[in-house]
């Protein structure tokens, strides 16, 4: 059998997955811990002494596991983010939300009367990518982060102190949404759990290893999306923006209560698949 057919085989039973073939030349990379152009040039080969935690990991990702859960890490935003079970694995999709903080901030930063470094807020931090991709292209702002949940916290820690030159630039903070806040900011950020809650179970149900805290947004997801912005202008200072991922579907609803909360130039961003992602606007 031929590394190809082998690939091949396993990525038969990768069901759930939208790119079947790639998660197996990862697996198969993993295991071999070479690069995955490395695996991609032995296709043609045969397939001998294949390591028994290839299989091992086909198994887990065949009940519906992610890669980045199997392996342990992910890519976000140019940087490896340590993922575990006690963390949402961080999407490409969320680093439209990371570009629309740094455009926003550079906005704010670059008004005559910026005298002091700007402040943001990321809550539901989760692996922290979001707030540590921000503090680590723009150290001279002073970013807050918090979660909910302590184990979380511990792990955006860590990958903080592995990824930050200055791990201390984010400061972290437990708190369910803004019950643990103190102050106000420039920009409040947020990728909050925000799908609907019998679809976040099942997603558990089938194999996801993400928490049901960090994807559970409620009966119909817009729990944490409607708070975030009731609340958010209690913590913002004057023309402070308000920056939050939530599904394509919900970006009609969001822009409404942005409108009704009293917020102006609202506007969308599209992820990589051309979908509505991301929603915001400036108070004040
Ligand atoms: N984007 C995630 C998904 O793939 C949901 C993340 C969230 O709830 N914040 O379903």
């Amino acid at each position: 059998m031929t590394v190809r057919e082998l690939l091949l085989e396993a990525a038969r039973t990768f069901s759930g997955s939208d790119t079947p073939f790639l998660d197996a030349v990862i697996l198969l990379a993993h295991s071999l811990d070479v690069p995955k152009e490395k695996i991609l040039a032995m296709l043609p080969e045969e397939a001998c002494d294949v390591p028994a935690s290839f299989f091992e990991m086909a198994d887990r990702r065949r009940r519906g596991e992610s890669i980045a859960h199997i392996r342990g890490f992910r890519e976000f935003y140019g940087r490896t983010f340590l993922v575990n079970d006690d963390v949402l694995s961080p999407r490409q999709d969320t680093e439209i939300l990371v570009e629309a903080v740094l455009e926003a901030g550079d906005m704010c930063a670059s008004m005559p009367n910026a005298s002091r470094p700007l402040k943001v807020l990321d809550l539901c931090t989760g692996t922290g990518a979001v707030a540590i991709s921000i503090a680590a292209e723009r150290p001279a702002w002073h970013i807050t982060a918090s979660d909910i949940s302590l184990k979380a916290l511990e792990a955006a820690q860590q990958n903080a102190h592995r990824l930050l030159a200055l791990p201390s630039a984010v400061e972290f903070v437990a708190s369910d949404l803004f019950s643990g806040i103190l102050g106000q900011f420039d920009i409040i950020v947020s990728n909050p759990p925000y799908v609907p809650r019998a679809q976040a179970e099942q997603l558990i149900s089938d194999g996801w290893k993400d928490p049901l805290v960090a994807l559970d947004g409620g009966i119909d997801g817009m729990d944490f999306v409607r708070a975030i912005i009731a609340q958010a202008s209690e913590f913002l200072y004057k023309n402070g923006v308000v920056l939050l991922e939530m599904d394509p579907s919900q970006v009609s609803e969001a822009v409404a209560l942005f409108k009704q909360a009293g917020f102006c130039e609202i506007r969308i961003w599209k992820d990589l698949a051309g979908r509505e992602r991301v929603a915001g606007g400036r108070y004040g």
